[in-house]
C-alpha cells in the first residue's frame, strides 16, 4: 500500500528521497571519517611496532596487573594500541585473572589497561605538534590531584619520586595507572600555560618559575 505521506512529502522535496541519520551523516562526515581512518591506519602502520613495546613496558610497571602473566600482557599492549574500541579488552578476560572482581571493576580495570596503552598515542601527538611541554591536568582524577598544572618535558616521563602513585612501579605520564583520568595537554602557545608562577619539573625536581625564565626553555608562540 502507498504512502501518501512520504509520497508527497518527496514531490515537495523535489523527490529527494528522505535520509535517515546514517545517511546524512554519510553525507555530512563520510570524506572526514574516511580521512581519520586513513591517518590512524598510516599512524599504526608507522608507529604500530613501537606502540607495543612501550605499552608492554608501561603496563608491566602497573602493580595491580602483576598476576597476569607476561604473554598476556604483550597482548593486551598490542590490541589496545592498535584499536581505539571502548572495550578493547573484555570484563571476562580481565576476570580470568582477577576471579573475585563485580563486572564493574573488571571494566575500570579494562579501561586502566587501555587508557595506559594508549597514553602513547598522545604522547605521539604532542611530539608530532613540535611540542616541547605538556601540561599535566588532573583536576578530575583524585589520585594525581598533586600533579595539576604541572609543566612537564614531553621527552621523559615524570619520576615516581613526584607522581607518588602507589600503584605504578616506575615513571610515567598523566593516563597511565590504575582508573588515571589526567589528561596530557600539549603547550604549544603562551596562552595554554596556567595562570601564577609556573612550576615546571625538570631533573627529578619541580622548579618554580615566571613565564619569561621558562621562555627561555620553551619559547612559545604569542
Ligand atoms: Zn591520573
Amino acid at each position: 500500500m502507498f504512502n501518501l505521506k512520504i509520497i508527497f512529502s518527496s514531490i515537495l522535496r523535489k523527490n529527494k528521497p528522505t535520509k535517515n541519520w546514517e545517511e546524512a551523516f554519510n553525507e555530512s562526515y563520510g570524506d572526514i571519517s574516511l580521512d581519520m581512518w586513513r591517518i590512524l591506519h598510516l599512524k599504526y602502520l608507522l608507529h604500530g611496532k613501537k606502540a607495543t613495546k612501550w605499552a608492554y613496558t608501561e603496563l608491566q610497571k602497573m602493580k595491580f596487573l602483576e598476576h597476569v602473566p607476561k604473554r598476556i600482557l604483550r597482548e593486551w599492549a598490542k590490541r589496545c594500541v592498535l584499536s581505539n574500541e571502548r572495550e578493547t579488552i573484555s570484563c571476562e578476560e580481565i576476570r580470568i585473572y582477577f576471579p573475585g572482581l563485580t563486572k564493574k571493576d573488571a571494566k575500570y580495570l579494562a579501561a586502566s589497561v587501555s587508557n595506559t596503552c594508549r597514553t602513547f598515542w598522545d604522547i605521539q601527538q604532542a611530539k608530532e605538534c613540535d611540542a616541547k611541554f605538556y601540561l599535566w591536568k588532573s583536576s578530575a582524577c583524585p589520585t594525581h590531584k598533586r600533579m595539576n598544572n604541572i609543566i612537564c618535558p614531553i621527552d621523559e616521563p615524570v619520576s615516581k619520586s613526584i607522581v607518588k602513585d602507589d600503584m605504578i612501579t616506575g615513571d610515567s605520564y598523566p593516563g597511565e595507572g590504575y582508573r588515571c583520568l589526567c589528561i596530557l595537554s600539549p603547550l604549544l602557545s603562551k596562552l595554554d600555560l596556567p595562570n601564577g608562577k609556573l612550576r615546571v619539573y625538570m631533573d627529578g625536581e619541580i622548579h618554580r618559575m615566571g613565564r619569561k625564565q621558562f621562555y627561555q626553555l620553551d619559547p612559545l608562540d604569542e
